[in-house]
């Protein structure tokens, strides 16, 4: 299959989401950007259209999908029942970064959920992905448009290695403004429980809501514990190097990770370096690579995975990475790395 790029780096191309949206509806995939990373399109109410993302994704008929909407009242079309602290968290935080789960109403089919009895709902903040969900008839399964266990994609062209010849068309919006995947919020039982960390955080949904939970399963070290987002589970990316996170006072951590890059050059290893923008000079030898600063959040969890992707591709045998536990993004920013270090981290 010739799969169509169409770029809009420089703004909406009505023609071409008319296109796109008659893909969807005939149940065809468009990848598109989001303000999170890049999405894996599909008529969300179109049990085949999903199927056709499990495939494309290689992703495991379990992991449920995120069904994207453009209007606050499309959400009563789907979910069963809407609490008043959904209502509430709509109005304050969509369009944007916050996906909620819900009982679903009968018009989601089970390939859309994976056989769940929930849907996970979201408005995102993106003006391309406004118009397509809209052309596309309102109801927009995406999840990530990577392939599984690979690192979700921040710019298109993360998307066309992973996915070029297998989906009808991928829409160039540019490089995305935040860079991890949303904030997931569990509204189906009485006190909401975020089962995935994202921009949206703790804080922010407290001030909003008070009382909310976080699935336990998210801070255990101890790989038996089942969190309650299916797709959680999944080591969503194992980079072809050991990676090893290392946390401790700054100076501490760069001695330590200087000494690792002196042992492995006398053993004729090579090492990669997960460094920011403040202490890159730090590190004398190895592949050294910035997230970006510690004082710009955003700038770190939008270069995240693109960085992970590019040490796939050079070749290190162990990378080395600080730990970024910053104020506002730490628990997102800190999931996705410890989860791509399957959990090794070393305290100096
Ligand atoms: P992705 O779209 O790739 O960011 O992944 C979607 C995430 O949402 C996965 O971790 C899913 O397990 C989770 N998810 C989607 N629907 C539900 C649901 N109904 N209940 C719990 N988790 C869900
Ligand atoms: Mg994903």
């Amino acid at each position: 299959m010739e799969t169509v790029i169409a770029d809009m780096k420089q703004g909406i191309d009505r023609d071409a989401i008319k296109t796109a949206g008659s893909i969807l509806k005939d149940g065809g995939l468009v990848a598109f950007p989001t303000e999170t990373v890049y999405g894996l399109g599909a008529d969300a109410l179109d049990e085949q259209a999903a199927k056709r993302i499990y495939a494309a994704k290689g992703r495991p008929s379990d992991n449920p999908l995120i069904v994207h909407i453009a209007k606050i009242e499309d959400l009563y079309k789907i979910a069963e029942s809407v609490p008043l602290k959904a209502r509430t968290l709509a109005e304050r935080f969509w369009p944007g970064p916050l996906t909620m789960i819900f009982r679903k109403k009968e018009c989601v089919p089970d390939g859309t959920t994976g056989g769940l009895g929930t849907v996970a709902v979201r408005m995102p903040k993106d003006d391309i992905a406004l118009a397509l969900i809209e052309a596309g008839g309102g109801f927009v399964a995406a999840p990530s448009a990577n392939t599984s266990g690979r690192p979700s994609p921040t710019k298109a062209e993360h998307v066309v290695q992973d996915m070029n010849g297998k989906i009808e068309m991928i829409i160039d919006g540019g490089e995305v403004g935040i860079g991890v995947e949303s904030t997931i919020i569990d509204m189906s039982e009485d006190i909401p429980m975020v089962l995935r960390p994202g921009y949206i955080n703790e804080k922010m949904l407290r001030e909003a809501i008070g009382e909310v939970m976080v699935d336990p399963a998210l801070f255990s070290v101890e790989s038996g514990v089942r969190p309650k987002a299916p797709g959680m589970k999944y080591r969503h990316y194992a980079p072809k190097a050991d990676m090893i996170i290392v946390e401790g006072a700054d100076n501490k951590v760069i001695s330590f990770i200087n000494e690792k890059i002196g042992e492995a050059l006398t053993e004729g290893r090579k090492i990669g370096v997960i460094a920011s923008d403040e202490t890159t000079e730090c590190y004398s030898k190895g592949v050294i690579r910035s997230m970006g600063s510690r004082k710009d959040e955003l700038s770190i969890s939008k270069k995240l995975y693109s960085v992970l992707r590019e040490f796939d591709s050079l070749g290190v045998d162990t990378i080395y990475s600080e730990a970024f536990n910053t104020p506002a993004m730490g628990q997102a920013i800190m999931n996705r790395l410890v989860k791509a270090a399957g959990h090794q981290i070393i305290n100096v």
